[in-house]
């Protein structure tokens, strides 16, 4: 008998989760399903295994990042930074460290690790997407009209 869906009592099973006050309205329906997938499908090895959504169709988002979309249901914002859920490990560093250099070497891998992340991307979602890798986190955003 094979089974349809993954089982979720693995805890290595990759998670998407939302932050405080996030909320999806109805026209979230038709984007986030792709977002979310292509998401699992190309991310990096974060904490938690999880996805971490700090921002959708709500007032969460930075002002300094097109936020426009999200209000429309189509934009969204994404976690990579820090070490904690949701952020993106560094392979090799186990914590971001105790000295300023040292947790600046983790933060440069970091944003190098989510460019990589941001670039597999916009390769799935071909076009119809638009992926900005912002200072803190990942913007993603889809067009209305494709
Ligand atoms: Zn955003």
């Amino acid at each position: 008998m094979s089974r349809e869906f993954p089982d979720t009592r693995d805890p290595n099973r990759p998670i998407v989760t939302f932050g405080t006050g996030v909320e999806l309205s109805a026209g979230c329906l038709e984007t986030f399903p792709e977002l979310a997938a292509a998401l699992i499908d190309t991310k990096p090895a974060t904490f938690n295994n999880a996805v971490h959504i700090t921002s959708a169709d709500d007032s969460n988002h930075g002002k300094d990042d097109g936020g426009s979309f999200h209000y429309v249901g189509a934009g969204y914002d994404v976690r990579f930074v820090g070490s904690r859920h949701g952020g993106i490990v560094v392979p090799g560093m186990e914590t971001p460290g105790d000295t300023p250099e040292a947790q600046k070497k983790y933060a440069d891998r970091q944003a190098k690790l989510a460019d990589w992340w941001a670039a597999r991307l916009a390769m799935r979602l071909r076009g119809r997407w638009q992926i900005v890798r912002e200072k803190d986190h990942i913007h993603a955003e889809r067009d209305p009209g494709r």
